[in-house]
């Protein structure tokens, strides 16, 4: 939890990797791809004004020629080489499924067999129900608390988000143990205010949401009549926990999810749970001590249980294990659960089954995929260029820290001591995944799924009660991402990010810097964000602000929150500023440390022979062309409730009109709509 990535995927989707089929490579959605990938003059609208709206100036072309594709909700620079991984992640999973001699219990043999039953629809639809037929005859069986109990610790043993979520964290107050938390959860729809909005477009997702579990509770064989009852118990019990739920811009505080409480104290807060049992069954019968994130959540929950019947439960528990499996069944449910998830989205068409296929791979096997997806893709002289730059960005802060007269001295040392602490981890992992516990057959995918989940599950619970080790990465190689973790106070670029748009060896230094550089410098700034200003150098919760510092850090997060809450998407969908103020300052932090750097290793007046343009004008054409892209209302409306990242519009636009040296490069005067008299400025 608490991860700051780059990019956000919406919860409650499926993992959205967008994908290309090696067909499509020709057509015009990639078509700045041929050629050398990156910034282009041709990307540029001369139409509109730099000191206007730099993102529509410096991609506009780029965003005519890409239109979004009919199966995908956004789509942008950063898809194109998400898909290009993925594409190559396909050769990887295809010969793996071909293999006809991989040992058994290897990883090969497990990436070919989980592969090659995702893509057999026709073992699915003759299936059937069978696959979770176990879980579905655990509910009927279901005759009391106890019971219930039981099943949903299975639930949340095999990844079926129901009720509340078990896992491991690092203590926020002591970064060396990991204890275990319990989390509120157990919701279908995206956050907790789509079950209390009262306009429109939600009303009409609440309603599409009934009619949905209906229909898949029809496709239980429930008739009419009775889905139709069952699927409104079911969101009156989801209503009841949303009302119990913290929303996403109160869970930024991290003292706001930190309750430590004695393992007994669950005896008292839910007493109808058998927690000894329920311990002994995660063999966690020594932990002493929990983090629950939401006490009265847990509180709460105790009238909930008694307060609907056990058939309603037994209702939300068969929809709860539909919503997670739904995907992997045969075709009739697939389609429903797309027919539904798209009105979030708004993608057109499903992607190909094989997408689907090699995300969820992804998903459970992405280490081992990723070992093959380095060894044959990632080139190693791209990991020493990026630690050049990584170094000179950290030493840009250092200098600006160092020669800060604003900050008291005490904060000066420990924000220099902690950024000194900061771990880098490049490209790849050192250790790579054991898999060994992992069983995959070519039974079914929905069990490789359940099995897939449970193993992932176990691995983190086996966790507890062991020293943090520093060699675990929370992204796979291939993704094309990046983040913050601010309890282990370290910054992770997987291999996947470290190619164009976002670092090209062969481009001039200046769109690099503007791009990668950006991105690290982003990550790094998450350090000293809303957030992550609160944990020190070695990954505690603690303050190391004096009262002044720390009171003018919170002005300058409101200058940012407040200039974002002023942003709409589709027409009257509010950005909240609280949400993504952390990423809207470590934007700009993250473009000042790119920046600064840049020019203390280059000359930014110098004129660059490729593009003719200024080194300095190159630099930010990098830093827009990353965010060149397009989404769909229905995407922009669920982000702006659930994501903590701005839209890419405003990731540009809302962090240039803060930054002087860019007002100075394009000339921005009074009446340029990036021309702010006074800008958000974070220290
Ligand atoms: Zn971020």
């Amino acid at each position: 939890m608490n991860v700051r990535q780059y990019f956000s995927i919406i919860p409650g989707l499926l993992i959205r990797l967008a994908v290309l089929s090696s067909i499509l490579l020709a057509g015009s959605a990639v078509a700045s791809m041929q050629g050398r990938p990156g910034f282009q003059l041709e990307n540029i609208d001369q139409s509109i004004a730099a000191a206007d709206d730099f993102y529509s100036y410096a991609n506009g072309n780029w965003l005519i020629a890409n239109p979004i594709p009919d199966e995908e909700s956004r789509w942008g620079t950063f898809n194109i080489l998400r898909s290009n991984n993925t594409r190559q992640v396909r050769y990887i999973l295809e010969a793996a499924a071909e293999n006809t001699v991989a040992e058994e219990g290897s990883e090969i043999k497990k990436i070919g067999d989980f592969y090659a039953t995702g893509l057999d629809t026709d073992k699915a639809d003759r299936l059937g129900l069978t696959p979770i037929r176990p879980e579905l005859d655990m509910i009927k069986d279901i005759n009391n608390l106890y019971d219930l109990q039981m099943t949903l610790q299975h639930f949340q043993l095999h990844g079926i988000d129901a009720i509340f979520n078990i896992g491991q964290m690092q203590d926020f107050t002591n970064s060396n143990r990991i204890i275990t938390v319990f989390d509120q959860g157990g919701l279908g729809l995206p956050e907790r205010d789509y079950y209390f909005k009262q306009d429109t477009k939600t009303l009409n997702i609440r309603n599409a949401y009934l009619r949905h579990i209906a229909t898949l509770f029809r496709m239980l064989g429930i008739n009419e009549q009775a889905a139709h009852k069952a699927a409104k118990a079911v969101i009156t019990i989801e209503t009841d926990l949303a009302r119990l739920s913290l929303s996403r811009s109160q869970r930024r505080d991290p003292a706001a999810v930190y309750h430590l409480l004695n393992k007994k104290k669950l005896n008292t807060l839910l007493p109808s749970f058998q927690w000894k049992t329920y311990f002994s069954r995660l063999d966690l019968l020594q932990t002493e001590e929990i983090n629950i994130t939401n006490p009265d959540y847990f509180q709460n929950l105790e009238k909930l249980l008694h307060h609907h019947p056990i058939s309603a439960w037994k209702y939300y528990l068969q929809w709860r294990l539909l919503d997670t499996t739904a995907r992997t069944l045969s075709a009739p449910f697939v389609n429903q659960n797309f027919a539904f998830k798209s009105m979030l989205s708004g993608s057109k068409e499903i992607k190909p089954r094989w997408r689907r296929v090699t995300d969820e791979t992804n998903r459970i096997l992405g280490f081992a995929i990723g070992h093959i997806y380095v060894d044959l893709y990632f080139p190693a002289s791209s990991k020493k260029r990026v630690i050049d730059i990584l170094e000179n960005i950290r030493n840009a802060l250092n200098v600006s820290l160092s020669e800060n007269n604003l900050l008291a001295p005490a904060t000066k040392r420990a924000a220099i001591e902690k950024l000194n602490a900061m771990r880098s981890k490049i490209a790849y992992p050192a250790n790579w995944r054991d898999y060994t516990d992992l069983v995959v057959t070519r039974d079914s995918y929905a069990r490789n799924l359940l099995n897939g989940n449970a193993f992932l599950i176990r691995r983190e619970l086996n966790k507890i009660g062991n020293q943090t080790t520093t060699n675990e990465w929370l992204m796979t190689p291939q993704s094309v991402n990046a983040y913050y973790n601010p309890s282990m106070n370290e910054i992770v670029f997987p291999a996947g990010i470290l190619q164009p748009p976002f670092f090209d060896s062969a481009a001039p230094e200046a769109l690099n810097y503007g791009a990668i550089g950006a991105v690290i410098g982003h990550e790094i700034s998450h350090g000293f964000d809303d957030q992550g200003s609160h944990f020190d150098s070695t990954g505690n919760l603690k303050n190391w602000w004096s009262l002044t510092d720390k009171n003018n850090f919170n002005n300058a997060a409101a200058c940012i929150s407040k200039q974002f809450d002023g942003y709409t998407v589709d027409g009257d969908a509010q950005i909240q500023g609280k949400l993504v103020t952390g990423e809207a300052i470590a934007d700009l932090l993250g473009l000042t440390l790119a920046w600064q750097a840049f020019v203390r290793a280059n000359n930014s007046t110098e004129i660059d022979p490729e593009f003719n343009l200024s080194t300095a004008k190159l630099f930010y054409f990098g830093f827009a062309h990353v965010w060149a892209g397009a989404a769909r209302p229905e995407y922009l409306r669920t982000s702006v409730q659930t994501d903590p990242h701005p839209p890419a519009l405003f990731r540009v636009n809302g962090t240039l009109i803060n930054f002087p040296p860019f007002m100075e490069t394009f000339n921005t005067k009074p009446g340029d709509r990036l021309y702010k008299p006074t800008p958000c400025k974070i220290w």
